[in-house]
């Protein structure tokens, strides 16, 4: 079994700290950013404590896979037409809480490269 993610985004999946949740469903759940980069900023994060994509394997294809499509349905509820998702992955990269996550963002123009 995997262990409990030690992370703040495990301690929003025990809710032992809220979250301005959207979705839930028995593989993932989406919240709203605290630091909203956009007017709209949602983390799709899984219930399984992956690390971030280095982390992932064969066995997880369809959780990434099931991770994506509640992304778009995420920023649809949004009634967003355009968004952009992102993972981050190593600190390098910007990622700074080490539980996957794909950021929802969108509700203005976004340039592109991002920094
Ligand atoms: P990253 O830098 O890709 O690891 O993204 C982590 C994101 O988590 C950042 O955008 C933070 O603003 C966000 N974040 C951190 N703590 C919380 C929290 N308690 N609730 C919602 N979002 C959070």
């Amino acid at each position: 079994m995997d262990q409990p993610s030690a992370t703040i985004f495990g301690r929003i999946l025990r809710g032992e700290i809220p979250c301005d949740q959207v979705h839930s469903d028995d593989l993932c759940i989406a919240f709203r950013d605290v630091q909203p980069q956009a007017p709209v900023h949602i983390l799709v994060i899984p219930r399984q404590p992956l690390v971030n994509l280095a982390d992932a394997t064969a066995e997880d294809a369809l959780l990434l896979g099931h991770l994506l499509l509640v992304a778009a349905q995420v920023a649809q509820q949004e009634g967003l037409t355009a968004w952009r998702t992102v993972i981050n992955s190593g600190a390098e990269a910007g990622q700074t809480v080490f539980h996957l996550h794909v950021h929802v963002i969108g509700g203005r123009p976004l340039q592109w490269p991002p920094g």
